[in-house]
């Protein structure tokens, strides 16, 4: 029998652990363990970048396809000094429990480039996108493998990318990315997806709690687009958002934050940040937002924030993980000991997946659904999938991430007996 995989690489390393515990706990068989701890498919490539001073950076780029079990593999694309090898493999399969949790035909992918963006031109970004798509392409394909924006990419990526595959292959493939713009071949709602899908599971878990929204208190960490969804969506519920953040600090307010300034703050500043907020957002700038005061954390900002050196700062009672792996599991033990409840990343923003689904469909069918008709059946899945998760975490007496997960990989592994082990 081959020895488990073990990662000197936290988010990597996490991953495996999780997922061999709950495959043990559900008693999968040894055979399934050691094909779903490996990666279907993992490439690598350079991606030279002529700056705009004239001199030639080379880039490393990724795209990892953990499984394809279920369908074509689907994941973001990031652009981050963070992204390598070890970490798209592990998010890639994130995005596979996650696509399974959520009950859409797909497998789980990812992929990025290791830059850093916000020193970065328009043009060499624009080189550096086309240049990744080109060398990625010959793996891409609207039923093997789909990606979508993450960390620092949005629609203007999807479309260099999407413009660069057609003209390689001479036709517009616009079911080979999702997150594109609402203007060309996008979906109405997309942008929001995530966002209002973390924020559909925090509130879905204040209903089974019998907390009424107009009393809850919650910070967001992050305002790209998972926060600044995130935020709004609980906002317009009543929720009284007390504490934001970005890569520029915290900001603080008692009496709760003026979501729809921070929205205008981020649009008129040159980077898209919420710097100086302070000065006319009327609140205060903190040091540490996971120790602000509030009932509901919303972690939307980045992996492995919440570890064994913050955990203890942690003053929420409710965590909901917008962003991927945002806590640790040594942040985990501590937080749970202290009765902290969880809701898992892969159950709580996988209305972004979910929402690509939907444009990807519409894409096939050459259809356009109205925001209203997105909007429904994004909030109706999220909830659908919240309560089966939450009434088999009770009857078994499990955390939410370990019912999630046995959930999530009870259906591949499913399919993968059904359509032979060696997929
Ligand atoms: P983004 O680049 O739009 O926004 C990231 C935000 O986090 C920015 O406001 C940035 O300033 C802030 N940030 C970064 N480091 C921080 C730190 N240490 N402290 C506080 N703020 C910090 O990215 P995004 O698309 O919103 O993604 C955020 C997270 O959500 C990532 O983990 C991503 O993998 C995950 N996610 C994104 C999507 C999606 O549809 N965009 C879907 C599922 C999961």
């Amino acid at each position: 029998m081959q020895e488990r995989r073990k990662s000197s690489n936290v988010l990597l390393n996490t991953a495996l652990q999780e997922f061999y515990g709950a495959a043990d706990e559900m008693g999968l068989s040894e055979r399934l363990i050691n094909v779903l701890s490996h990666s279907e498919r993992m490439m690598k490539v350079s991606i030279p970048v002529e700056m705009d001073d004239g001199s030639v950076n080379v880039y490393d780029g990724y795209r990892v396809q953990h499984s394809t079990a279920l369908g074509p593999s689907k994941g973001g694309v990031r652009y981050d000094l963070g992204v390598d090898m070890d970490e798209c493999e592990a998010l890639a399969m994130l995005m596979t429990w996650k696509c399974s949790l959520a009950g859409i035909p797909y497998g789980g992918g990812k992929g990025g480039i290791c830059c850093d963006p916000l020193t970065m031109s328009r043009r060499e970004k624009e080189q550096l996108t086309r240049t990744y798509a080109a060398r990625i392409e010959p793996i891409l394909g609207r039923w093997s493998d789909v990606p979508a924006p993450d960390m620092n990419t949005g629609g203007q990526e999807m479309v260099w990318m999407l413009d660069t595959v057609s003209k390689m292959r001479g036709r517009l493939e616009p079911a080979v990315l999702t997150g594109k713009p609402v203007s060309f071949w996008g979906s109405h709602g997309r942008n929001e997806a995530t966002g209002r899908g973390v924020a559909t599971c925090g509130l879905e878990l204040m209903r089974v709690l019998d907390m009424n929204p107009d009393n809850v208190t919650a910070a967001v960490q992050g305002f790209g687009n998972v926060g600044s969804y995130t935020a709004k969506t609980l906002n317009d519920a009543g929720v009284r958002i007390v504490a934001i953040s970005d890569v520029t600090g915290s900001y603080y307010s008692a009496g709760g934050i003026d979501i729809h300034r921070a929205f205008d703050a981020v649009k008129n500043h040159p980077k898209k940040l919420l710097e100086g907020f302070e000065s006319f957002g009327n609140c205060e700038k903190i040091d540490d937002i996971l120790s602000a005061e509030c009932d509901f954390l919303f972690p939307c900002a980045r992996d492995g924030v919440i570890n064994a050196q913050t955990a203890g700062r942690v003053k929420a009672r409710y965590i909901v993980e917008g962003a991927n792996g945002p806590t640790t599991p040594e942040a985990e033990e501590i937080l749970q000991s202290d009765g902290v409840m969880i809701l898992p990343d892969f159950l709580a923003n996988s209305g972004g997946v979910i929402g690509s689904y939907f444009e990807w469909a519409q894409n096939l069918q050459g259809a356009f659904w109205t925001e209203e008709e997105y909007n429904n059946r994004l909030v109706h899945i999220m909830k659908g999938n919240f309560r089966r998760v939450w009434d088999w975490a009770e009857s078994k007496r499990i955390t939410m991430r370990r019912a999630a997960a046995m959930a999530a990989i009870q259906r591949v592994a499913e399919v993968c007996e059904m359509r032979g082990t060696f997929l």
